[in-house]
């Protein structure tokens, strides 16, 4: 296999530190609200990237972080705490706010066939280790306490750039036009490591520490988390482009200075979800979730779909135009399948099957290169190979595009419910001539896989995928 690495630039073949065993480190979500379909591709890419790495071979271990607390708005350590602003808004405690917004997130995975990682960990249940390991960063001299702080010491790491490639006087510069700029930080790109004295006065998370009672920065927990459940090597560590500074500059910093050796050697990023105003964000624009999209219908295999069609490393423009010609291939993709399970014929070509299994594994040892695994699903579908051949790629190629191809969709209780109860509005729409919603409605039911049908004795539909 064949991957991008941001630490070197450049594509390198993959090679783990322990033979076919692999650890994973995925950064996973700040649960303060509702995670948008942006952040939904970065985890659709490490679900495709650990499920490659499992058709490939290899055996993955994975652990991804839950940030329940010390993550501010803005990255740097002058932002607006993210938890405590979402507890003010919905006037519940942090705690509450971060067991539901949790849960909605492996929901919408759920939904997407986004597998949980084996190791699932909540920032706020590691407070001993970020103490033990701040403690040996003071004592070794990368860190220092100011103002009642406990900072990171930047200067100490002379490769502290080697991720982000970034300069340090165009920082310098930023960081001047920064009115809040912490003046206790020894170099602008300092970062903290407790806070005992913070802007925020209500932090409701708090605890004892040899520093006085306060709370951890944000990039401390994914360090720990990962050191924790995989150990002091770490194979590849992934997160969306906006991670990779500084949160992992800051990562490897800091575990590079407890350690006292190298700490990952791949960082495999994914690159943004755009809207018409560029990378898609929470505070800005419509706020685009899974349940928005199935609410106007969409499968969120689609999505999924949608997200495939592209490459991880490039920019993905979302638009509903673009999604509604995913949704087309999807469904049709579906239909074929469907109709090839009604004519099962013939035993599995094992040559064929394995000449095409060949193929695929090429596409995703290609750096996951999703676009061409999908141009070989759709070069089996076109082959005159049986059914059965046909059948048996497609069960296996899904183990990694997970996007339910076989599944042959039942139209349940709940489904059917909601069928009628949007033909009744459709047909009352067109009684008092409102045509723009009966045709919205007709659109609605579309992107759920139902076509409908005008008969003289009402409306029928049917299930198309
Ligand atoms: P957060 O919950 O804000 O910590 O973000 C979760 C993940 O989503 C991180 O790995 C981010 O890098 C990623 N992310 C944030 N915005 C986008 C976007 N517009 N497109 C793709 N990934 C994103
Ligand atoms: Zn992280």
């Amino acid at each position: 296999m064949k991957v991008y690495n941001t630490l070197t630039k450049k594509i390198e073949p993959f090679v783990p530190n322990h033979g076919k065993e692999v650890k994973l480190y995925t950064c996973g979500p700040t649960v303060y609200d509702y995670a948008h379909i942006g952040n939904l591709r970065t985890y659709i890419f490490e679900d495709v990237l650990e499920k490659s790495l499992n058709y490939l071979g290899y055996s993955v271990i994975r652990t991804m972080n839950i940030t329940d607390v010390g993550h501010l708005a803005n990255d740097s350590d002058d932002g607006e705490d993210k938890m405590l602003k979402g507890a003010l808004r919905e006037k519940k405690s942090v705690y509450e706010i971060a067991d539901f917004y949790t849960n909605a997130f492996f929901e919408d995975c759920k939904k997407l066939n986004i597998k949980r990682p084996q190791y699932v960990s909540k920032a706020s249940d590691h407070i001993d280790d970020y103490i033990h390991m701040i403690e040996k960063l003071l004592q070794d001299g990368y860190a220092y306490q100011a103002n009642g702080n406990v900072y990171f010491d930047v200067s100490k790491m002379p490769d502290y750039y080697k991720l982000s490639g970034k300069n340090p006087d165009d920082l310098k510069v930023a960081v001047r036009d920064d009115v809040e700029h912490d003046t206790f930080k020894r170099n602008p790109a300092d970062f903290g490591l407790w806070f005992t004295n913070s802007k925020f006065n209500n932090q409701a998370m708090k605890w004892d520490s040899p520093w006085g009672v306060g709370y951890p920065g944000w990039h401390i927990e994914c360090s720990n988390i990962a050191i924790h459940f995989l150990g002091e090597y770490l194979d590849i560590h992934c997160g969306g482009v906006d991670n990779i500074f500084p949160h992992h500059s800051n990562e490897i910093a800091q575990s590079e200075a407890y350690l006292g050796h190298k700490w990952c050697n791949y960082w495999m990023h994914g690159e943004y979800l755009n809207d018409e105003t560029g990378k898609m964000s929470k505070s800005k624009g419509e706020f685009l979730t899974l349940s928005l999209l199935i609410k106007k219908g969409y499968d969120p295999l689609s999505y999924r779909y949608f997200c495939l069609e592209s490459h991880y490393r490039k920019q993905l423009a979302f638009s509903y135009e673009s999604l509604d010609r995913a949704v087309s291939s999807y469904q049709s993709l579906k239909n074929k399948v469907k109709h090839m399970m009604n004519e099962v014929t013939g035993e599995v070509d094992e040559n064929l099957f394995h000449d095409y299994q060949q193929k695929f594994k090429d596409a995703l040892s290609d750096d996951l290169n999703t676009a061409n695994a999908l141009t070989v699903l759709y070069e089996v579908l076109k082959h005159d190979m049986n059914n059965k051949t046909k059948l048996a790629l497609i069960e296996d190629f899904d183990q990694v595009l997970s996007l339910s191809l076989l599944k042959v969709e039942e139209i349940d209780d709940d489904l059917k419910q909601q069928v009628l109860e949007l033909i009744a509005e459709r047909t009352e729409a067109k009684k008092e001539k409102n045509f723009a919603r009966a045709d919205e409605i007709r659109e609605i039911l579309k992107n759920m896989g139902i076509q409908i049908k005008d008969t003289r004795e009402g409306t029928t539909f049917e299930k198309i995928s």
